[in-house]
């Protein structure tokens, strides 16, 4: 069955990337239909700090940022495995909400602004052909003049599509489990804190309603050789660090069970499949140790809206304005986090940037961006 309606955009994917580039698009006058294959509200992995470089963005996009009491963190502490500590000020800051808060009021802003958000609706392919795109879900068959594809880091359509991050041996760079809670906590609310253990890290920062965003990142390996037990991973592992050893032992978690995802992939993927440009972490992912792929979801966002105004040239485009924009974060990401993972080299890290702060400070600096709106 195919509807009749041929939408301007249609976008598969509503995560930030995908929700953000609805909303401006149905600002200027577009037909949108997004496909998302969750129902808002709806809780996903991710460290829920964002980069200040967003705020005016946002509240560009409809959402009142200002008025939602939302903790603003202006400082970062560092810990190696062992428990040697660095504390920095962070220049730009950065500010907490979760994702279960944040997707759920874009994707509000969205409806109203006139997008069709088809919630519970995967997509099982998208088509271009000479004259349209077609969107494939489960029931019917959407058409559209442009197509995008923001379905995040790993997807049906990735498998499907055999994308080269997919088919490639399994390497360091692809064999990631990310795991989040929500816990009640006492610790400042302008700090956002990295505990390094073996193979992996843990941030930990405020997010609204006096609750703690506590979400952590390791390896595949590492939960294998903890009989696949989350529980007996933190146990044994995590809680090496005398920080995170403190933190799992004071304070209480919303959710009895973590979110989970696995097989997360930091290989170069591309902004473009099948002829559909892709956006967000379908595009390339940053290290989430350099706590900055939120942002760069909305700025890819702000960056095809303006390219979509002449579709002409946006396959020569699109990828030049992505690569001036984010490959020098995404190689110092690469980099950050192999230089992370082993406890003596971390700890050695650590300890060397306490006498070269200004180290820290470049890392920082090369992994956030300008405020959006002035690439
Ligand atoms: C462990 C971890 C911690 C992180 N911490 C932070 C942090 O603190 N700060 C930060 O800025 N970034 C962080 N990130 C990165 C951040 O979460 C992502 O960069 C960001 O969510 C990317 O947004 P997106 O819209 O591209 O993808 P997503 O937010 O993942 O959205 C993709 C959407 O597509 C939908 N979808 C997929 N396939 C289909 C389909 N076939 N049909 C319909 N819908 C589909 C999914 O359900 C999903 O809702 C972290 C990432 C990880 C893994």
């Amino acid at each position: 069955m195919t509807p009749e309606t041929k939408y301007d955009l249609a976008i598969t994917g509503g995560g930030l990337a995908g929700l953000s580039l609805a909303i401006l698009q149905a600002k200027a006058g577009k037909s949108v239909v997004l496909f998302e294959k969750n129902t808002y509200p709806f809780h996903r992995v991710c460290g829920e700090y964002i980069s200040l470089e967003s705020w005016d963005f946002l509240e560009s996009l409809g959402l009142p940022l200002s008025q939602m009491n939302l903790p603003i963190i202006k400082n970062l502490q560092v810990t190696s495995p062992s428990g040697t500590s660095l504390e920095a000020p962070l220049d730009l800051g950065g500010f907490g909400i979760s994702r279960y808060k944040l997707d759920f009021e874009l994707a509000k802003i969205a409806k109203n602004l006139g997008v069709k958000v088809l919630e519970s609706t995967k997509v099982n392919d998208i088509r271009k052909t000479e004259t349209q795109f077609e969107v494939y879900t489960e029931k019917e068959v959407y058409l559209s003049k442009m197509a995008v594809g923001s379905f995040g880091k790993r997807s049906n359509l990735d498998v499907d599509w055999k994308r080269p991050f997919i088919t490639k041996n399994r390497t360091s760079l692809n064999q990631y489990v990310g795991v989040k809670y929500h816990i009640k906590t006492d610790f400042p609310k302008d700090k956002i804190a990295l505990h390094n253990f073996s193979d992996g890290y843990c941030g930990i920062s405020a997010i609204e309603d006096d609750l703690y965003c506590l979400c952590y990142m390791t390896t595949k390996a590492n939960l294998k050789k903890s009989d696949n037990s989350i529980a007996l991973m933190e146990d044994k592992i995590l809680s090496k660090n005398p920080f995170l050893r403190e933190i799992f032992k004071n304070s209480e978690k919303v959710w009895p069970q973590p979110e989970v995802i696995s097989q997360i992939s930091f290989e170069k993927k591309g902004q473009f499949e099948k002829e559909i440009p892709l956006l967000g972490d379908a595009s390339g992912m940053i290290a989430p140790l350099c706590g900055n792929g939120m942002s760069m979801a909305f700025h890819g966002a702000y960056l095809l809206n303006d390219l979509l105004e002449s579709v002409e040239n946006l396959q020569e485009n699109y990828p030049k304005r992505w690569n001036h924009e984010f490959s020098t974060r995404l190689q110092v990401g690469r980099t950050v986090q192999s230089l992370f993972g082993n406890p003596v080299m971390t700890d050695i890290l650590i300890r060397s940037m306490k006498f070269a702060p200004s180290f820290l400070q470049l890392i920082i600096k090369n992994t956030h961006g300008k405020k959006i709106g002035k690439i």
